[in-house]
Order: C-alpha cells, then structure tokens, then sequence
C-alpha cells in the first residue's frame, strides 16, 4: 500500500464515532415477519399487475432508463399535497423517511446543537442528530410514553413518532400543538405509522412554523423497497429542504408507484381495518397469555415480558420467528411484534407457546 493517509484520522469525528448499521435482516420464505412492522398485504392491486408487467411503461418507455428522474418530483408532490390540503411547494420527496428526516438535520443542526430524542424512540433518531453533529439528549417520556406535561429542554430539534415507535399510542393534536408552540427549534413529527391511526396532523404545518411532518410508503402503502418518503412543513422549511438534497434522489419507478399508491385510498381503508382485527386478535391472546400489552394503533404491539425477554427472543428466532427487541431504557423486558397476516399471527404464537411452555 502506498502513502499514508489515515482516513479515521481525517474523517469527521462523529462518522469515526458511528457505528455501522449490522442488523440481521431476515429474508426467505420459512420466515415470519414481526420484527420491521410492514405490511403483510404488499401494495395495491393495480401496483402489482404494474410490477408484473408494465416496468418500461412506468418508466416512461425503455429508453427512460438513461433519462434522471424528476428531480422536483412534482407529479407525486402536487397529489401529496391534494390529499393533505397543502401546497406542493410545502412538500419534499426523499429516499425513505430516514432520508428525509436525514435531510432536515442536516439543513438545521450545527456541530454541538441539542438535539431532543425523548424515550423511548426510533432508534434513527439519536443516531442520525449523532452523525449530523448534534449533542443527543434522551429524556423518559414514561411507559407508555405520554407527552402531556412534557417540558423538553431548549434544543435545535426535538423528534417524536406518532403512533410513537416502540409503544404504538398517539398523541393528539392538541398536545403535538402546545409542544411546537413551546420548543424554540424544530419539532420532526414522524408519521410513519399515521395511515393505520387514521390521524394526521399534517394541517398544523400551517399553524406552527417550526413544525415537520414527515411519512413514509414503506408502512401501510406496501412499497418499502422502493424507498419514498415525503415531508409535509412550511414553504421556507421545503424550499431549504429542496435546496440541500440530492437533486435526483427518487426514481422515476419509485415515484410513479408512490403517485398510484395514493389513488387507491380503498386498499389504505381495507389494510387499516384488516391490521386493526388482526392487532386485535394477537392483543386478546397475548394478554390471556399473562404478558402486558401495550395499547396500539399502529401495525405493532409492544409486549412487556419482564425479566425472561431474552429467552423469549432467541427461542423465537430459533423456530424463525422474527420479532424486534427493544432495549432502551425502561423497555429491557420488551419486545415489539409487527401484526402480520393470519397465518403468520398463528405461526407466532404457536411458537411463543413453545417457547413459554418450555420456559421454568
Ligand atoms: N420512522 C419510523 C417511526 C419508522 O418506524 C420507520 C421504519 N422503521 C421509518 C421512519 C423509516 O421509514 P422509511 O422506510 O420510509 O425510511
């Protein structure tokens, strides 16, 4: 090897103190799927046929495979904004809601500003703020966490999911309101989960300035692989937003699939009420199990299983059962399930009977 440039040496402090995303993903078909909360029921009809057989017309022929797709995404974004009574130039279109919330950090944290990631969290949170320079601060918010009285230090961002991730329970307008009105910088409202509450507060963007909604296709939409995301703020917020991003970050692919998915908003209702019995089947039998469940609407169940979590979590993964540990504070004994179809519902507990049958 030649020279002697140490790149950890030169690379900036908080990419050397990162740590590389090595989590397990599990793929094959003999799997069951509770550990990333998506959907068991795919995208829409029509979104199907057009992966099966329409790829060159959705991009616009086959010689639309040279051509950089939209950079202003603008088909996508005038209907976003239709669906939410906002402008298009109040919404920005990223890889994923991870690349947009990535993008929001980057437009508004400099080196050493507070970022507030109240517990328990999504765990990109304090992990993006932590990469972008941000000090991270990790106040309890309670189990279940409660948002009500919460009064957050003064800080550059403060993020909160709502239905909340781990817990699945939402906040109502009012509360999300107050906090915005009271904390000095921004406030990132994550609403991954949103369309399985049947709740949005994206009209407070016209209300409270430093408020970002942000959502995602990669939930109830079905649509997690071809990474979209959006963000829902203030003309000034998204025009900051558009000024810093990669200019052709989401393809044409992605786009046209994410401007169908909105069309059918009966697929949306029909998967929100499908999720809500399932969540309700795996609720009632969770709970005659003697475990506490915490109460969600959202497509996951936190399960509090106490001391015996581990055992728990390994003996599913052994029968290719797989769930989502959570491990923060206050949440050791924790586990979150995604709700999946019938048949993965029952392969699971059938295994966590096993699992908990063959425990002392
Ligand atoms: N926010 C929350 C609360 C999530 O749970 C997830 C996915 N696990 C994301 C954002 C990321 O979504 P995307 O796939 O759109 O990046």
């Amino acid at each position: 090897m030649k020279g002697f440039f140490r790149a950890e040496a030169v690379a900036r402090v908080e990419a050397v103190s990162a740590e590389e995303y090595l989590y397990f993903y599990p793929r094959g078909t003999s799997t069951v799927r509770m550990n990333d909360n998506t959907s068991p029921y795919g995208p829409a009809p029509r979104i199907r046929e057009m992966l099966e057989g329409k790829m060159s017309a959705i991009i616009g022929g086959l010689e639309g495979c040279t051509y950089y797709p939209d950079q202003t995404a603008y088909n996508l974004r005038q209907k976003i904004a239709s669906l939410n009574g906002v402008t298009p130039d109040q919404v920005v279109v990223g890889c994923g809601a991870d690349e947009v919330i990535d993008m929001i950090v980057r437009v508004f944290v400099n080196h050493g500003d507070t970022a507030i990631v109240p517990l328990p969290e999504y765990w990109m949170y304090s992990r993006l703020a932590r990469i972008g320079g941000a000090k991270v601060l990790n106040p309890s918010i309670g189990k279940p966490p409660e948002l009500k009285g919460f009064r957050p230090e003064r800080g550059k961002v403060l993020f909160i999911s709502n239905p909340n991730n781990p817990a699945g329970n939402l906040f109502d307008g009012e509360t999300i309101g107050s906090l915005a009105e009271e904390f000095p910088g921004i406030v990132i409202l994550d609403e991954a989960y949103a369309e399985y509450a049947g709740q949005s507060l994206t009209s407070l963007v016209n209300e409270y300035t430093n408020l970002v909604v942000v959502r995602t296709f990669s939930k109830i939409y079905g649509l997690t692989n071809f990474r979209i995301g959006y963000s829902i703020s203030s003309k000034e917020i998204a025009f900051l937003l558009r000024k810093i991003k990669n200019p052709f970050n989401v393809p044409s692919v992605s786009q046209s699939l994410a401007l169908e998915a909105l069309s059918d908003q009966n697929f949306v209702n029909e998967v929100r009420e499908r999720n809500a019995s399932e969540r309700e089947y795996l609720r009632e039998r969770l709970e005659r199990m003697g475990v506490t469940v915490y109460p969600s609407c959202a497509n996951f169940l936190l399960v509090d299983f106490g001391a015996d979590c581990d055992p728990i979590f390994n003996g599913l993964v052994a029968r290719g059962i797989f769930t989502r540990r959570i491990s923060q504070p206050g949440y050791e004994g924790c586990i979150r399930i995604t709700v999946r179809s019938r048949g993965e519902n029952d392969a699971f507990l059938a295994g966590l009977c096993g699992v908990m049958g063959g425990m002392p």
